[in-house]
């Protein structure tokens, strides 16, 4: 899978995603990235991408002529996504869709100041996509988030195979039961006993049971979409 990413700050790339599982992808070469700098498309010296808004008001906005020249630049681009709290917002079934084809090209556009130009959205009938109802400073983060939970699916990312993620918050039609690990006694909270019994059937019952009751307190929404 590649990832051509346009920002003005290249230098937040890799970030986040050359450590862990995804960066141990990233030097495996099941994913790779460019990122495009959106101010060598700058309209003068100053290296400026963005103008005052028509129509008035605070904020600047990224230009059309320098995003499009940025992204034209781009050679193979594939889907078109610019990070933005209007879009989709972004859920673990729409990352197994972005994930299905394992060499797919993505092209990310990460916004700054109060966003972009609407033409540009309209030119390369771009998808909008959200990581949730609260506003960041850039679609840098966005891009990381998205660029993360994808590549965590695809085959030979995470050791466990399909089975690490098949039994994950959302894959299971709700929220995670509680984990617990070794010792099993800390500071005289102990690990609920059905967990040490061995027994799988009565193991998979009451996970079942302890994800439902979670899932149904905190987010009943995930159980009407079923
Ligand atoms: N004026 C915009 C917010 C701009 S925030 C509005 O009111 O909708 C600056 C940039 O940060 C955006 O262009 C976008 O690329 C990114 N961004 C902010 N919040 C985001 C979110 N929730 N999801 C994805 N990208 C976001």
């Amino acid at each position: 899978m590649h990832f051509n990413i346009l920002t003005i700050f290249s230098e937040m790339f890799p970030g986040t995603l050359g450590a862990g599982v995804v960066g141990r992808a990233l030097e495996k070469g099941l994913w790779s990235y460019d990122t495009i700098n959106i101010r060598d498309f700058a309209i003068n010296n100053y290296g400026s991408v963005d103008d005052e808004q028509f129509g008035g008001g605070v904020g600047m906005v990224m230009r059309p002529d320098v995003l499009g020249n940025a992204i034209d630049s781009v050679q193979k681009r594939g889907k078109i996504i610019y990070f933005s709290p209007r879009g989709l917002t972004l859920n673990q079934g729409m990352v197994r869709d972005f994930a299905r084809d394992k060499d797919a090209t993505y092209t990310l556009l990460c916004g700054r100041y109060e966003g972009i130009d609407q033409r540009v959205i309209d030119e390369y009938d771009i998808t909008e996509l959200s990581i949730g109802d609260y506003i960041l400073s850039g679609g840098e983060v966005a891009a990381q988030v998205f660029i993360d939970s994808v590549v965590r699916v695809l085959d030979n990312v995470l050791g466990g195979g399909t089975e690490a993620t098949a039994n994950e918050s959302f894959e299971i039609g709700g929220l995670e039961w509680p984990l617990y690990t070794r010792p099993s006694a800390w500071r005289g909270r102990n690990v609920p006993e059905v967990l040490l019994s061995g027994h799988h059937g009565n193991i998979e019952r009451w996970r079942k049971q302890q994800s439902d009751e979670i899932t149904k307190k905190r987010r009943p929404d995930l159980i009407k979409e079923k």
